[in-house]
């Protein structure tokens, strides 16, 4: 995925961070338009709105259908934004594109599918469709399988591409309905720079008053826009009403919200870089004094025929340490996961001098 080319459309003037806001759910013409006009006059530029929507059983609303294609259509027409959907067949692909539909987006029940990644990357090639594609994360935390459904949709010719971060599925009571697990979006920036990584505070907190923090925290890590859902009376939206926003609520979260800029660093900055650069230095020379003498201890190990593991050693060591660097103000999670590395390494190393016996 060498020639990403960024989220833009003709004749509309797209700011950063890209902001896409709308209801889950176009529900009659009424309702799309009110909220678009609102949104619009709030200096949103593009829409989002569900037409065909994936439910968990059925029974649920399940989307108008085709006929929402010509309220997104007159949204378009009467506002000048861009509009969005989601697709998820080939069928779908067809009709948003004969509707003139600027963006599309993949939800991550489908993104979890490569069958139907494939379908849709074969409608849209077949179209030779020239129009933005964004896929949502897999609901599970395979991000091998997220970026294979982002390759299928490059290979279809797709080069305004983007990745939505919704979070993933969780069993059990959890402060949000789909976890973020930041790490997994990051490695995909860090893999693919050019890529727009975009945050759905809505699907990610499920809560209204989460979508103000999680877009602050996206902000924070250098997403490049966000998702968020609107609806001019979300009590009475027909999914997904617990986490929407009236277009006046996301105004106000818009405007608190801390805007920080990716390029801008002051000289103090670059004073506190280069102390990190130090400290990480340390680290390292401490951690291979610290490999240095787990060799040694493997060697005596060795000539005493003792076993490289001793898991009551190694518990002890990670009790004690967690507890310590809890007291320091570390999380003992973070802890946790730094000593069982070490400890992995440090076992590795014990095995290459037990094995130089054999050489
Ligand atoms: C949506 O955007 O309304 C939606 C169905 O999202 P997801 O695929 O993230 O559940
Ligand atoms: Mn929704």
């Amino acid at each position: 995925m060498k020639d990403i080319q960024p989220i833009a459309f003709e004749g509309i003037d797209i700011k950063q961070p890209l902001i896409i806001a709308g209801p889950c759910s176009a529900e009659t013409e009424q309702q799309v338009l009110a909220t678009a006009c609102e949104l619009h006059a709030n200096g949103i530029s593009i829409f989002r709105a569900g037409i065909w929507k994936p439910r968990t059983k059925p029974g649920g609303f399940e989307g108008v259908g085709v006929p929402g294609l010509e309220w997104l259509k007159k949204v378009k027409e009467e506002t000048g934004m861009a509009v969005s959907t989601e697709v998820a067949t080939k069928a779908h692909v067809e009709a948003a594109l004969n509707a003139g539909i600027d963006l599309l987006w993949i939800g991550a029940r489908t993104s979890a599918n490569p069958f139907a990644m494939q379908e849709i990357a074969d409608a849209l090639a077949e179209a030779h469709a020239d129009v933005a594609v964004l896929v949502k994360n897999p609901v599970n935390p395979d991000l091998e399988l997220w970026i294979g459904a982002l390759q299928r949709i490059y290979n279809a010719g797709i080069r305004r591409l983007g990745a939505i971060h919704r979070g993933f599925s969780a069993y059990g009571k959890h402060l949000y309905r789909n976890l973020p697990q930041w790490r997994i979006p990051i490695e995909l920036r860090r893999r693919y720079p050019s890529l727009p990584i975009i945050c759905d505070p809505s699907h990610i907190g499920g809560k209204r008053e989460l979508v103000g923090p999680l877009s602050q925290q996206a902000l924070d890590m250098g997403f490049d826009g966000l998702i968020i859902e609107s609806h001019c009376d979300p009590d009475c939206a027909l999914s997904d009403k617990n986490q929407q926003v009236t277009p006046e609520v996301l105004n106000f979260i818009l405007n608190t919200l801390v805007y920080r800029h990716a390029n801008a660093t002051t000289e103090s900055l670059s004073l506190l870089r280069q102390q990190i650069d130090r400290l990480d230095n340390e680290l390292l020379e401490v951690l291979s004094k610290r490999m240095e003498v787990s060799r040694d201890i493997g060697q005596y190990k060795k000539e005493h025929r003792m076993p490289v593991l001793q898991a009551a050693r190694y518990d002890s060591i990670m009790n004690s340490r967690v507890k310590i660097a809890q007291e320091m103000g570390m999380s003992g999670d973070f802890m946790r996961i730094v000593l069982s590395a070490i400890h992995e390494e440090s076992v590795r190393q014990q095995i290459e001098v037990f094995n130089d016996r054999l050489r």
